[in-house]
């Protein structure tokens, strides 16, 4: 795994804090991002503070037991979860969590995004699930990702917000954004009450295209049935 250089980190963590802010997907001081730039290195971002007005001196950087390495800030209480995911995921070098507005009302109703509505999405982003309550910055919270590591690109947090992985911060935000954009078309689908899903053979044609395009998890989302 070829880590990020801890200059790459930090530019990356702020830009991706500014962007995921001016979304609105982060409001007021909510939101955390980190890069994981060595074996036992991790650079997050402190707790407290606007995501979208950081600047260097405010980032802590830990080990991957949370043991503070660098930095005079708390680190925020979430990066649990994310230590938790870069222990499981080895070949992961970015977390990026927020409370996108049209996930976060999936993840309060505690439906996942499993619905095969757009090609790009199913290739690339496949099934968001619902990982299970738990209390904010609590081991529980950290422990609820684990069965979901390796397997998805993303989860719903249960009356939470959402949280999404990739090689580096920017990747794992475009995933968070994707995420969105997704949960947006499933409630445009619903609001209209016309949910048409890709048939299962449009998502298994689909499906083979993973490989290309570097996508190694993501499960099957649901397709309606053929005609
Ligand atoms: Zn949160």
């Amino acid at each position: 795994m070829a880590y990020l250089s801890e200059m790459q980190a930090i530019e990356e963590i702020l830009e991706v804090g500014r962007r995921m802010y001016q979304r609105g997907f982060a409001n007021a001081n909510d939101g955390n991002i980190s890069a994981r730039i060595g074996e036992n290195e991790v650079i997050t971002t402190p707790s407290g503070v606007s995501k979208g007005f950081m600047t260097e001196d405010m980032l802590v950087k830990v080990d991957l037991d949370g043991n503070i390495l660098a930095g005079t800030m708390k680190p925020s209480s979430e990066v649990k979860m994310h230590l938790r995911l870069y222990k499981e995921m080895p070949d992961i070098g970015g977390v990026c969590h927020a409370h996108p507005p049209i996930s976060t009302t999936f993840a309060a109703a505690g439906i996942p995004l499993d619905q095969a509505y757009l090609q790009e999405a199913v290739v690339l982003l496949g099934v968001v699930p619902v990982a299970p309550y738990a209390m904010p910055g609590s081991v529980d919270l950290a422990e609820s990702v684990v069965p979901f590591c390796g397997k998805y690109n993303g989860l719903l947090l249960e009356h939470h917000g959402a949280v999404a992985w990739a090689a580096d911060p920017i990747h794992a935000f475009y995933r968070l954004e994707s995420i969105e954009y997704n949960a947006t078309i499933a409630m445009y689908s619903r609001l209209m009450g016309i949910e048409r899903p890709l048939t299962k053979s449009q998502v298994n044609e689909l499906l083979t295209l993973r490989p290309a395009w570097g996508v190694t998890a993501g499960g099957v989302p649901e397709g309606r049935d053929d005609e």
